[in-house]
């Protein structure tokens, strides 16, 4: 960079103290942003300037910094940091924020300046560059051949964990996380980012010894055995890599990393993108209403805390049955408690987001309004939890926050005592630190109130004592407080008045006695504001040190908003608990779908049951025409088995859910713009990784796959798919498939675990009424044009539809033995009796054992004329 090459250490000698210190700072930080903080403003320099003037919109200047030409110069006011930092966060750059570290004006020479934290987009901690109810996660990647070590950390909520995987299934981990940064090994780029910027670290840091290390002097440990991890060397790369890159950016974030968390991507059920999306978790949008997700359905969390571990249980099902019951019971509780609900909702409103505001306590950047919202958040945590204790399904939760009680209510009790109900203004402008807290505050505060009240009655005394009647006794930042008299009373002045400044109109004075209140009232705020800066800081890092207290009452509280939540919105939502074992069926009796129940009229939603196993009923072939609710069958049932893996109730009757290991989804006709695939190859990409991955634990969901090629090989094609989940040793997977292929369902007869249903329709005056039904046996029908119709399609065009749907079936019928005889079964498009059904029927009817051998060649005779579509005139006479 420029400023690098005139910044030589010769000429460093002509530059000014400040300059120097600048520069010797930067060289530390050359690929970040360097803010320097100078008074009132934090300032950038030489090429930071130029660019954060155009990132931020803010003015360029220069100042000159010893010899040579002047420095350019652009700077953000201290006081609203937030935002600039935002702006540049958002736009790619890392930022280094360099504070004064000493007093200025108890520094001899320059003030002391160093870096106090590097803000990238994995360690933010503003608010405003936050999303409330979602984690914002710094991962950390140490490949090595097929298996990965993989750790996260969310600095402003202490979470930090790591495991070790398959290199395969990094990508699925990756879209759980969803992360802001990655840290990798230098050299290293891994796949599946998807967008997230990746930090290039030192391999060294990565290697098992050396991360070992560094995690145990952070733990202050002999063995990481405790943390589950001895055995796993690439996540202990990885943890060790996140503590290193930490150090070098957030040195106060590192003490609220407390313990480390081993897990095991084996314990959760595993959701891929498609699926996430398919089923609209997280975002809605197929039904017309981008609101309308499982989140949002299931979202009445009342902390952001609470909001953002329903999101973390949603993303990761588990395979558990153990820990599911237990979240059942916790659910259940509130669920049927309707006064307890009622009480922990009040409390749950007034808590907050006791986890981050913690964090920016020990990190002295809360204000003093957040301090006062954490102690009103733990009093009202610790209402809660003391009055839940009576609740044995919750007891699990409670236990071990024993050790946290007691630091907690400290902190509430100092906050309380520390800070003003309604503090103004900054600490250090006097409004914050309440009364009697502390006494050498309370007696500057009484000293400088004295001298005001003195100098306030000075005007009536001064008044009084010389007869000017219009004498005034005024301040300004320039010469103080001072007694004006106009030019006409001048000689009424005493002598003990000093002149300080004429003015047009009179002359303004000073005494001895009023410079000494007025030193009195100076000193007093200059030491008020140190004072009180002083005493705020020790508040925040008193609270600090009690920061894992605070934290493990968040988290329970956390819990405790979810169970809430979930219960709450199985009341609201007529949700029943489902019964979990290990089996490998699924049974629902009269299953909802969430999401779409709540866009309908109450009451309108028709419920369904659904029974499938990989023992009997392993494939489903759902048909039925257009708009039947196919899709909505089997989406439903997809989302029934995850809310109830999740530990939530279901929207159903009842349920028994064998536990599933993951839950696959092949849906619509989707193009992945983003990958430029066409929607056929995204289509057979989905399908085959379902082929390759599902087991007979898994659930897989299809909805008309093949439909992206021509009707022979989508047909091909599906058939095909099916046959290989149902034969495949490996595969006998729980499957549904929705399909316009009315053909498929002939697989029933061959293959005992498919089963075919149909979606109920009933036909009046030629009007269709779709019944929602789902019922045994397979569709007669597509109605497309009925739906057409009801699309607001043109009459016209309609009505040629039809003719075109007469003349394509009559031709049908002639072609009864075309190409469809070869592809193995038939293929009415659009749907409607198969041609050769009444030959079928006849041949089954006919008692061959009766017949005569001539009865018997006429009759063959005649079905393979009627097969050929030709009318046979001696038909009615035909028998002999
Ligand atoms: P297509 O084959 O055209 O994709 P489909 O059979 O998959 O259609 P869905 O998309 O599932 O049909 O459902 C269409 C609409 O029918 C839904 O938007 C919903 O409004 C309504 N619907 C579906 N299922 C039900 C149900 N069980 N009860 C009431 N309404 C339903």
């Amino acid at each position: 960079m420029a400023w690098m090459s005139t910044a030589k250490p010769s000429s460093r000698d002509k530059l000014t103290p400040v300059r120097r210190q600048y520069l010797r700072i930067k060289q530390r930080y050359p690929d970040t942003l360097l803010l320097f903080r100078m008074g009132d403003f934090y300032e950038t320099f030489d090429e930071d300037a130029h660019t954060a003037s155009q990132a931020l919109d803010i003015a360029l200047t220069s100042r000159s910094m010893g010899k040579g030409s002047p420095v350019p110069l652009a700077g953000v006011p201290a006081h609203s940091l937030e935002p600039y930092l935002a702006r540049l966060i958002k736009a790619g750059y890392k930022v280094a924020i360099c504070e004064q570290l000493s007093d200025p004006a108890a520094s001899k020479g320059i003030v002391d300046r160093d870096v106090v934290r590097v803000v990238t987009p994995g360690t933010v901690v503003e608010p405003s560059l936050l999303e409330q109810k979602a984690n914002n996660y710094l991962v950390a990647l140490m490949p090595d051949g097929p298996q990965v070590g993989l750790a996260y950390v969310d600095i402003t909520t202490g979470e930090f964990c790591a495991t070790q995987l398959p290199s395969t299934e990094l990508g699925l981990e990756l879209t759980r996380l969803a992360p802001a940064e990655a840290l990798a090994p230098e050299g290293v780029e891994p796949e599946g980012m998807n967008g997230c910027p990746v930090t290039p670290m030192s391999a060294s840091v990565f290697r098992e010894e050396t991360a070992s290390r560094i995690l145990m002097d952070h733990f202050g440990v002999a063995s990481l055995e405790a943390y589950g991890c001895t055995d796993l060397p690439l996540a202990v790369g990885a943890a060790g890599a996140i503590l290193d890159y930490l150090s070098q950016t957030q040195k106060g974030a590192l003490k609220e990393l407390r313990t480390l968390s081993a897990y095991s991507t084996a314990s959760y059920m595993t959701l891929d993108t498609q699926t996430r999306r398919n089923l609209e978790l997280f975002q809605g949008g197929r039904w017309g209403n981008s609101d309308a997700s499982l989140y949002n359905t299931l979202d009445l969390t009342r902390t952001p805390m609470g909001g953002r571990l329903l999101r973390r249980w949603m993303g990761q099902p588990l395979r558990e049955l153990e820990p599911l019951v237990q979240r059942q019971d916790s659910v259940g509780w509130f669920h049927d408690n309707m006064l307890e609900r009622e009480r922990a909702s009040a409390l749950l409103s007034r808590i907050g987001d006791l986890e981050r505001t913690v964090g920016r306590v020990r990190l002295g950047t809360a204000v003093p309004r957040e301090l006062l919202g954490l102690a009103n958040g733990l009093k009202a945590s610790l209402e809660l939890v003391n009055g839940l204790a009576g609740g044995d399904q919750l007891a699990w939760l409670l236990e071990g926050l024993e050790s946290s009680k007691k630091p907690c209510e400290e902190a509430v009790e100092l906050i309380s005592r520390a800070v003003k109900d309604d503090p103004v203004g900054e600490p250090g402008d006097g409004g914050v630190v309440r009364e009697g807290f502390s006494p050498e505050l309370d007696e500057l505060r009484q000293a400088s109130g004295n001298a005001r009240e003195y100098i306030a009655g000075l005007e009536r005394k001064e008044r009084e004592a010389t007869g000017i009647k219009n004498l005034k006794v005024g301040y300004n930042k320039v010469f103080g407080y001072y007694i004006e008299v106009t030019n006409a009373n001048l000689p009424m002045a005493p002598e003990t008045y000093t002149r300080r400044q004429t003015l047009v109109g009179g002359e303004r004075f000073i005494t001895p006695e009023l410079k000494e209140y007025e030193s009195r009232i100076l000193g007093a705020r200059e030491r008020i504001e140190e004072l009180e800066k002083a005493l705020y800081r020790q508040l925040c890092a008193q609270i600090g040190e009690q920061s894992w207290a605070v934290s493990a009452l968040g988290e329970a509280v956390a819990h405790l908003d979810v169970f809430h939540s979930l219960g709450e919105a199985a009341v609201r939502h007529d949700y029943v608990r489902p019964e979990l074992n290990e089996g490998m069926d699924i049974s629902i009796k009269a299953g909802r779908h969430p999401v779409v129940e709540r866009t309908l009229p109450p009451g309108s939603f028709v419920a369904n049951d659904t029974y499938t196993s990989s023992e009997d009923s392993q494939v489903l072939i759902i048909t039925g025409p257009n708009m039947a609710g196919k899709s909505t069958y089997i989406r439903q049932t997809a989302l029934i088995v995850l809310m109830a893996q999740m530990g939530s109730f279901v929207p159903a009757d009842s349920a028994v859910i064998g536990l599933v290991d993951r839950i696959f989804t092949r849906l619509g006709l989707q193009d992945d713009l983003s990958t430029g695939q066409s929607t056929f190859m995204v289509e057979m990409v989905e399908t085959a990784a379902i082929l390759n991955q599902a087991t007979p634990r898994s659930l897989v969901i299809l909805d008309e796959i093949g439909r992206g090629t021509s009707t022979y090989d989508g047909l091909s094609i599906a058939k095909a798919v099916v046959e290989h989940l149902h034969n495949h040793p490996r595969l006998g997977c729980k499957t549904l498939f929705a399909t316009h292929y009315h053909e498929l369902t002939e697989l029933a007869e061959t293959l005992p675990r498919v089963k075919n249903y149909s979606v109920a329709v009933s036909e009046e005056d030629g009007q269709v009424v779709f019944l929602h039904r789902i019922e045994p046996g397979r569709a007669d029908k597509s109605y497309g044009i009925h739906v057409a119709r009801l699309a607001g399609m043109p009459q016209a065009v309609v009505n040629r539809a039809w003719e075109e749907l007469d003349d394509l079936e009559r031709q049908d019928q002639s072609n009864a033995r075309g190409p469809m005889a070869h592809a193995g079964f038939q293929m009415p498009l659009f749907g409607g009796e198969a041609p050769n059904q009444a030959v079928m029927d006849e041949l089954l009817e006919m008692d061959v054992s009766t017949m005569t051998p001539l009865a018997a060649i006429n009759a063959l005779y005649r079905l393979q004329r009627q097969a050929e579509g030709v009318s046979d005139p001696e038909d009615d006479s035909s028998t002999p």
